[in-house]
């Protein structure tokens, strides 16, 4: 997910240190070798709801890590695609370092046809481009050029990372995480921190170090069906009923507290000619408080039929707590916008809207920065695309997080 409601953010600098820049440098030279292999993953169209399609993506993306060195593990699901889990071992020993992504897209299968993978004034489109088939590839020639920097064993074998790394890539993301949650959660509470790769926010790539909890709810109203003309007042009109329901619950929205009750979609009725019977209305509620989480769900679960003869079911609850900023959360980031300074450039931070996978990690209190993948516009959307030009940055900043975290 990526919607994007504020952001603090800064201009370029020009002092990069030598080092940071050999290291630009070195993935300026495989920028095209990024873009080939982003154009792979983009090219294998991986829709949630197709457990085929998200497993032929699976397989390509585990090969890619196993080349690495990774020792691949398949978190088998049977409605999904599997997830996968990918662990290198590194010099240092410790507590690794989660990188954490999905490989899911919100787009069906042949929509490639008419949002082909394609490089325009050094943009690259397709779906799922930026969210996140670029954060997956980010990930890749980070830890190859991690390994590469060690130098060389004495059988002319890469070394292994600087310290210990794991991968987790689930397969459901764009549609609750439902069967890979648990998965996510017992890994991240293994890691010392967790970076996500989802899209960064805005032209100039700010990570996310806030990010809204998300819930969902229905509201159903059952009435009585009548004959609008022979039996009108026999009828009892559920619509009516939602109608004063949906004013109900939109007004439990309050700004200043970042949480919001949008009725997304509604539908009732049979006829003109019939006073309906059924009505239901589907909730979107957001917060950016932790707090704020039981008491909008009592409100929720607390609404009654305003017209008693109606009969109100409310399901739904809160499913991704909010990415609150932490202190775990704002240290990450002070080392992200130092790396970002030595590599010549101004990182800035953005609260969103949009939950993520992040949200479970920070949830627990694990140290999370989101919002480390491409930068570009348009997620879920047909301009959907990517800057080549930041890609190397972005790698450099990984791969500097990932020692330094
Ligand atoms: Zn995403």
């Amino acid at each position: 997910m990526n919607r994007g409601n504020a952001v603090k953010s800064g201009k370029a600098l020009t002092s990069a240190s030598p080092e940071a820049q050999s290291r630009v440098a070195y993935f300026e030279e495989r920028r095209d070798q990024i873009v080939a292999t982003i154009r792979e993953l983009v090219e294998i169209e991986s829709p949630s709801d197709s457990k085929p399609a998200v497993d032929r993506l699976s397989e390509t993306v585990a090969r890619k890590f196993a080349a690495l060195g990774g020792q691949v593990r398949r978190h088998r699901a049977s409605e999904f695609g599997n997830h996968l889990q990918v662990d290198f071992a590194g010099k240092s020993g410790g507590r690794p370092v989660l990188l954490l992504g999905h490989y899911d897209t919100v787009y069906p299968l042949g929509t490639i046809a008419s949002m082909p993978c394609r490089v325009v004034d050094n943009k690259l489109t397709g779906p799922g481009v930026l969210d996140m088939k670029s954060g997956i590839a980010l990930m890749l020639h980070a830890l190859a050029a991690l390994q590469d920097w060690q130098g060389k064993d004495w059988h002319g074998k890469d070394r292994e990372l600087p310290r210990p790394v794991s991968v987790l890539l689930v397969s459901d993301e764009e549609v609750g995480s439902d069967s890979s949650r648990a998965i996510t959660e017992s890994l991240a509470k293994k890691a010392a921190a967790v970076l996500v790769l989802e899209p960064s926010y805005g032209f100039e790539g700010a990570v996310k170090t806030a990010r809204k909890g998300v819930g969902e709810y229905t509201v159903k109203v059952t009435g009585k069906a009548s004959h609008a003309g022979l039996d009108f007042q026999k009828g009892v009109n559920a619509i009516l009923e939602l109608a004063r329901q949906i004013e109900k619950v939109s007004g439990f929205t309050d700004l200043k507290k970042g949480l919001t009750v949008n009725v997304g979609i509604v539908s009732g009725g049979s006829r003109t000619n019939v006073v309906p019977a059924e009505a239901t209305a589907h909730v979107d509620v957001r917060i950016a408080r932790r707090k704020d989480a039981g008491r909008i769900d009592k409100k929720m679960r607390s609404l009654r039929p305003f017209n008693r003869q109606c009969k109100l079911e409310i399901t739904g609850g809160i499913n991704r707590p909010p990415m609150e900023r932490t202190s775990g959360v704002a240290a990450l980031y002070t080392k992200a916008v130092a790396i970002a300074r030595d590599l010549g450039w101004k990182l800035g931070e953005a609260a969103v809207g949009g939950g993520s996978d992040g949200n479970f990690t920070a949830g627990l209190g694990i140290p999370t920065l989101d919002g480390l993948g491409g930068v570009g516009d348009g997620a879920h959307a047909p301009h959907e695309h990517i800057l080549i030009p930041d890609l190397p940055r972005r790698a450099a900043l990984l791969a500097g997080l990932i020692e330094l975290v």
